[in-house]
């Protein structure tokens, strides 16, 4: 994989474009493809973002959503698109598996790929150009940074900063993450500089829910969340019938693994959900607790350092007693006693 600061240039070239993402787009994946692709439509391409799945509703907003293709219902004309791409740009994405059933699609597409992400052990065999740096908050925060090395900074506007500024508090925590350093706050700023409504893009994340996820929550927290204490950890596991009972959509289950970490004392916080395909992990952490290892050895799945997500084709119950197996003899290796 080749620098990213080399293809400048041939940028200025119109070209056939295709942004793509990993599935079920969080707002850093959504708001960092969907910047990108307004950045390089004012730079005269032609820019088609393909998200390999759907996406929660409260990314809907964003400008530039109701032009994006969900791969797994347009295949045939994403496909036409994708083969036929100069260039395909894959954000927020370390290995071409998190890109699900599209990962053969773009393994095949003649164009050249470039990478930009922050997460760790990047597959860069995968990519010509690209930037992979897991010391960068967000993707959002690399699509800014691409922007304003590549000369275009001027060009940044209102759609693009609310796009940019929704995956800079998601992968952050609203600034609370160590991440979240000085450069990130002074492009904040600037992102405010050209008219972005920061209120708002809050309101349309965390204020947009219906009343069922709430009692969802609710309901998680008092009956399938165990804690344990020796080992600074806790544990949410969701059946499929919590699911249908509350009717809980993709993106309901977004930041619930969040909870456990405001418990005094926990390092480490587990959640694992029953999809119809497989289990889900997500795993999140405080300090020295490195759940991208954990998430890779045990669970098919990695990330970042704090905060990972895996995979398993068992069933709820044997994942989950796999999950307190591994907590039982690893807990020391991962700082957890
Ligand atoms: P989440 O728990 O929000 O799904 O994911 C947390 C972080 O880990 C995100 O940055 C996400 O991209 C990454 N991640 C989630 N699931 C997987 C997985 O199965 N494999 C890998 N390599 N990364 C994942
Ligand atoms: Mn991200």
């Amino acid at each position: 994989m080749q620098p990213i600061e080399q293809i400048y240039t041939r940028l200025d070239q119109p070209a056939k474009i295709v942004i793509t993402t990993h599935q079920k787009p969080d707002p850093d994946a959504m708001g960092s493809s969907l910047a990108l692709y307004h950045l390089l439509v004012r730079w005269g391409h032609q820019v088609t973002v393909i998200s390999p799945t759907n996406w929660a509703s409260f990314l809907d907003w964003m400008p530039g959503a109701d032009k994006v293709l969900n791969y797994e219902i347009t295949r045939e004309k994403s496909e036409a698109i994708i083969m036929a791409a100069d260039w395909l740009f894959c954000l927020d994405f370390n290995t071409p598996i998190r890109t699900k059933h599209l990962s053969p699609v773009l393994a095949k597409a003649p164009g050249t790929k470039v990478l930009i992400d922050h997460h760790q052990q990047p597959a860069v065999d995968f990519f010509q150009y690209g930037v992979s740096d897991t010391g960068k908050s967000s993707t959002c925060e690399m699509v800014y940074d691409f922007m304003v090395s590549s000369g275009k900074a001027s060009w940044l506007d209102t759609d693009m900063a609310q796009c940019l500024y929704a995956g800079l508090i998601g992968d952050t925590g609203s600034f609370r993450f160590p991440a979240a350093g000085a450069s990130v706050h002074r492009m904040a700023a600037h992102l405010k500089s050209v008219g972005l409504n920061h209120t708002l893009v809050h309101e349309h994340i965390y204020d947009s829910f219906l009343e069922n996820r709430l009692r969802f929550i609710g309901h998680v927290l008092t009956n399938r969340m165990e804690v344990f204490y020796e080992f600074n950890t806790a544990l949410i596991y969701v059946p499929k019938s919590d699911l249908l009972k509350y009717d809980i959509k993709t993106g309901d289950t977004e930041g619930l693994v969040n909870y456990p970490l405001s418990i005094q004392g926990i390092k480490m916080a587990a959640i694992v959900i029953d999809r119809d395909e497989e289990r889900k992990w997500s795993f999140r952490s405080k300090g020295n607790v490195d759940v991208n290892t954990f998430a890779r050895r045990f669970f098919e799945g990695g990330g970042h350092f704090n905060a990972a997500g895996g995979r398993s084709s068992a069933s709820l119950e044997d994942t989950v007693k796999t999950f307190k197996k591994v907590l039982r003899e690893h807990a020391s290796e991962f700082q957890l006693t």
